[in-house]
């Protein structure tokens, strides 16, 4: 026959099942330790000296929709060296309590994970509905306290700034390029602190970074063995950038091409006048399409159909604006009907 120890803790030693008792909501089990001794955690000597015992309640994980409660009693043992500082400590049971926790270990590293995978706001919503009521804050207090994982150096590095309080405060993030997870945060963007990091990490064959002068700095002085590289998403942001102003700097050149097409000229009554040429690339036409397009849709009042060159210039509408502009608070807002 199954002992009720080994159904209700497998694999943890020093705890007897005295009875169980169950009702509508709750598995309440009688337990005691029986370790005959224990370790004092101020000297390290072994003491099987008992000095009573006491109860304690750690919340366990529910069972077939019961929450279950432990009503179990520990031991307490007197320390039997002279010189140490500690009178006595109690017995904590290895893989089910630990000092001052009000849960078994298995309940605390169940929420742990729920938390890890949610957070907090989730996390409680989701513990509440396999029967664990408990809130958002310490659920996050028990993803706080479990030890920082063991991270491997990295052989190549990432290095870039990241933003806190909505970007008005940045820090360094660290990460391995090829597992391509975060592995550290720095709280400035020093080079100096960064030049740390490095110092301690001597594998480190590539660093991957931005342009930033700091980053630079802390880069050579903290990992001088290491190659340094712009990585691809900046490159691509600068080749971006720079494209851009250079597009910008070209406005002239776009706007007699916007005149020649005639796909556009029926599209945009702004240049409508001229319609022959060549048709121009799909990807320019595409884009002043989507700006023309959000410029009608944000448009407020007529003039806003139109961009700035057209604004001051005299037009052959002048003489009909306040009827244009009465069509308009009618509710005909088609630039190409007005
Ligand atoms: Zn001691």
């Amino acid at each position: 026959m199954l002992r009720l120890e080994e159904l209700l803790f497998p694999s943890i030693d020093d705890v007897a099942v005295l009875s169980v008792d169950v009702n509508i909501a709750i598995v309440r089990v009688d337990a005691r330790c029986t370790a005959a001794g224990a370790w004092c955690p101020g000297c390290g000597a072994w003491s099987n000296r008992a000095h009573g015992s006491y109860l304690r309640f750690p919340a366990d994980v529910p069972s077939a929709g019961r929450s279950v409660v432990l009503q179990l009693r520990v031991r307490r043992f007197t320390c039997r060296n002279a010189q140490c500082g500690r009178r006595t400590s109690v017995k904590q049971i290895p893989g089910l309590t630990r000092r001052n926790g009000q849960r078994t270990e298995r309940m605390r590293s169940t929420l742990a994970a729920i938390g890890l995978a949610l957070a907090g706001r989730a996390g409680a919503r989701l513990a509440h509905v396999v029967g664990v009521p408990i809130s958002r804050s310490t659920l996050l207090r028990l993803v706080d306290a479990l030890p920082d994982p063991e991270v491997p150096a990295p052989r190549v590095v990432g290095v870039d700034e990241y933003a806190t309080r909505k970007g008005r405060h940045y820090g360094t993030v660290l990460v391995d390029v090829e597992t391509r997870r975060p592995v550290d945060l720095l709280p400035d963007r020093e080079s100096s602190s960064l030049a740390a990091w490095l110092a301690q990490r001597p594998g480190i064959a590539v660093v991957c970074r931005d342009r930033a002068p700091f980053f630079a700095e802390g880069a050579t002085a903290g990992a001088p063995q290491a190659v340094q590289v712009a990585d691809r998403w900046h490159l691509w942001h600068n080749l971006g950038e720079a494209a851009e102003r250079s597009i910008a700097q070209h406005r002239q050149c776009l706007r007699v091409l916007v005149r020649e097409t005639p796909e556009t000229a029926e599209a945009e009554p702004d240049a409508a006048e001229e319609s022959s040429g060549s048709p121009r690339p799909t990807g320019h036409r595409f884009a002043e399409r989507t700006r023309t397009v959000k410029r009608y849709a944000d448009a407020a009042k007529p003039e806003g159909l139109f961009t700035g060159r057209w604004q001051a210039r005299t037009s052959v509408l002048d003489e009909y604006k306040t009827y244009l502009d009465d069509r308009w608070n009618e509710g005909c807002a088609n630039a190409w009907k007005l």
